[in-house]
């Protein structure tokens, strides 16, 4: 049914599980005697979180924050703004930030800068996808799924109008689903 709104699958399920494997084992190696914090950002981030996160071999704990840049739609409004904070200290600790993308870097610029502020020993950040051409600031994921070019992605996290979070891949919309929005 959701398969009908697609214009195009950017990338698979198979691409996206063999990719969160492959980032998984380097942040095994990368992390093993370090318990790290990692922090998804919700929503978008859930799907990529789970299927990361099982891929690490070595202890690690999560933690969740909700901030917003989007209002709906497919623009960003600039701003980003804390909805829901961690619950657990980052002082003394790495952490390791995951993401669904980075497109103008607004958001994750704000994050770093905050748990910096907040003494965290060190802050790394995954993404499962960027969009380079996008970029407004001047901030870069350490670990990186895939790079795409400068179009609205829905799928595996990736909402419109919080609808397409459940898509198994990436993809594009049809132009008509855009269309019988206004
Ligand atoms: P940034 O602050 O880097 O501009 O983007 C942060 C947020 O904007 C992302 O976490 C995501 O929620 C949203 N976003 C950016 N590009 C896209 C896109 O292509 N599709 C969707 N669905 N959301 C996007
Ligand atoms: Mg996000
Ligand atoms: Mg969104």
């Amino acid at each position: 049914m959701l398969e009908k709104t697609i214009e195009r699958i950017l990338v698979s399920e198979e691409e996206i599980c063999a990719k969160s494997k492959e980032l998984g084992q380097i942040l095994t190696a990368v992390y093993a005697d370090k318990n790290p914090l990692m922090v998804a950002i919700l929503k978008g981030s859930v799907p990529f979180f789970a299927e990361l996160t099982k891929r690490i071999d070595a202890h690690i704990e999560m933690d969740f924050m909700v901030v917003s840049s989007y209002h709906g739609g497919t623009s960003s409004s600039g701003e980003v703004k804390m909805i829901k904070d961690l619950d657990t200290s980052v002082e003394g600790r790495d952490i390791v930030i995951v993401e669904d993308i980075i497109d103008t870097g607004r958001t994750l610029l704000y994050l770093k800068e905050l748990l910096l502020h907040r003494k965290a020993k060190s802050v790394k950040i995954v993404t499962l996808v960027d969009k380079p051409e996008g970029r407004v600031v001047d901030i870069e994921a350490d670990y990186v799924g895939f790079t795409l070019p400068n179009e609205f992605l829905v799928g595996f996290g990736l909402d419109y109008d919080e609808h397409y979070r459940n898509l198994p891949y990436i993809g594009i919309l049809k132009e008509e689903i855009y269309q019988t929005e206004a």
